[in-house]
């Protein structure tokens, strides 16, 4: 079955976009430790990170250093912290999270946006990939 980021990607499911290529997506997660976290995922389904092929690793960790910069220049922020994890969901994505304490970077500290602030912040952070 495909993977709830695979319906993402097919457009089944919507998603706050932040960027896309032809091989890589970022877009904002649901869930946000913090506002602006982002995930970048590969759209070849596959599950643990170590397991893609070497190019396709090292292509999804320049999409997301890309993306990253982005989101440094639109979130206040003291860093952008990465982080991949992949307990949850079965497909490939980097955490990218605009982290000002450590409780930033735990997951068990959520943030809630409304719909306008994460459509907002994914505008944002897609305009600063240009500048
Ligand atoms: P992990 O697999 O790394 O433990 O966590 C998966 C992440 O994906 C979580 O931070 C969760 O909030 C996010 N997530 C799960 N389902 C969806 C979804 O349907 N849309 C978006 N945008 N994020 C999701």
């Amino acid at each position: 079955m495909a993977s709830i980021f695979t319906k993402i990607i097919n457009g089944e499911i919507p998603c706050y976009k932040v960027a896309e290529n032809e091989n890589f997506l970022a877009f904002l997660d649901i869930n946000p430790n913090a506002k602006g976290h982002t995930l970048c995922i590969p759209k070849k389904e596959v599950d643990k990170i170590f397991d893609l092929d070497e190019e396709t690793y090292m292509e999804l960790m320049a999409f997301s250093r890309k993306v990253a910069k982005a989101i440094e220049k639109t979130v206040v922020c003291k860093r952008v912290g990465i982080s991949v994890i992949g307990l949850e969901v079965p497909h490939v994505h980097v955490h990218l999270i605009p982290l000002n304490e450590m409780k930033d970077a735990t997951f068990q500290h959520k943030v809630s946006l409304d719909q306008e602030e994460f459509v907002q912040i994914a505008e944002k952070i897609n305009a600063a990939l240009t500048e």
